[in-house]
């Protein structure tokens, strides 16, 4: 489309906005990493390096992150006391161990639904909505998800979380660490809703619980075994398109439509390969 008639102001929000669906589209597709922090001009010719230079020791690689052992055997002692959803989502706003409560998150957004459903609904973190209203998937990418399961009939079938349960700030994706310390809880989330299936909403969910390497469009309508970090428990879990993807590439919409339709097939014929 031609700039004309558009102001300088215009085409540069155009501008940036395409851009910022390109790089969410690279983010959901698995591409995290550039190549180097800066833009290379290959182009221009350079010194090349000196022996001295060449053979100057690698650098070190960089630190794993911080230490959250400790807030991890934290959450698990907590969420193991739990005995119930509510008393979970008490335990989950009153742990302080997660550093993501304190970067701005107004509140813990823990779950919504049905709290013996057949399918959990894993996202990746709350976004702004959610952090307002104490409720995962409520903004424009949930009400994608909700229309999405009243078509496939799964509205009263599904009990809805995330992989972390607070808003990462600037809507980030929440880090290993972050799911890491969060993961006591969901893993408690699971036992004690006791669904047969898990439907992995996106990439940072989908490789947080079956810590895959691949990007979501690799991962997304193959079924995978999720399996607790005690061993007790094995589900079968389906990584599909995040919802807030699929408003950016409404063409992808299809896929996840198979994915879901899959994951109906399945939970009422199970006895099926
Ligand atoms: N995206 C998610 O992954 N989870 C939410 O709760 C909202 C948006």
């Amino acid at each position: 489309m031609s700039g004309q008639g558009r102001s300088p102001l215009q085409q540069a929000e155009t501008g940036a906005r395409a851009l910022e669906s390109l790089l969410g589209f690279w983010a959901e597709a698995g591409v995290d990493t550039a190549f180097a922090d800066e833009p290379i001009d290959r182009v221009v010719e350079r010194p090349r390096p000196q022996p001295s230079q060449a053979h100057a020791p690698a650098k070190p690689p960089p630190a794993a992150g911080p230490d959250v052992s400790g807030a991890i055997a934290e959450a698990r002692r907590l969420a193991g006391e739990a005995q119930d959803l509510a008393a979970l989502a008490a335990a989950i706003a009153a742990f302080d161990g997660c550093g993501l409560k304190f970067e701005g998150a107004r509140q813990a957004v823990f779950s919504r639904g049905i709290a013996d459903a057949p399918v959990m609904v894993i996202g990746e973190a709350p976004g702004a909505d959610e952090d307002m209203q104490g409720q995962p998937f409520v903004g424009r990418a949930g009400k994608l998800l909700d229309k999405m399961l009243i078509a496939a009939g799964l509205t009263d079938r599904v009990f809805i979380t995330n992989t972390v349960f607070w808003r990462p700030s600037g809507n980030r994706n929440p880090t290993t660490q972050e799911q890491l310390v969060c993961a006591p809880f969901l893993e408690r989330a699971i036992a004690l809703v006791q669904p047969k299936i898990l439907l992995l909403a996106g990439g940072a969910s989908a490789k947080a619980m079956l810590q895959r390497p691949e990007g979501i469009l690799a991962l997304r309508g193959r079924w995978f075994d999720w399996t607790s970090a005690d061993g007790a428990l094995t589900l079968p879990a389906l990584p599909t398109l995040h919802p807030a993807f699929l408003l950016r590439q409404p063409a992808a919409k299809k896929r996840a439509w198979a994915d879901l339709l899959m994951l109906s097939e399945r939970l009422d014929r199970p006895e099926r390969p």
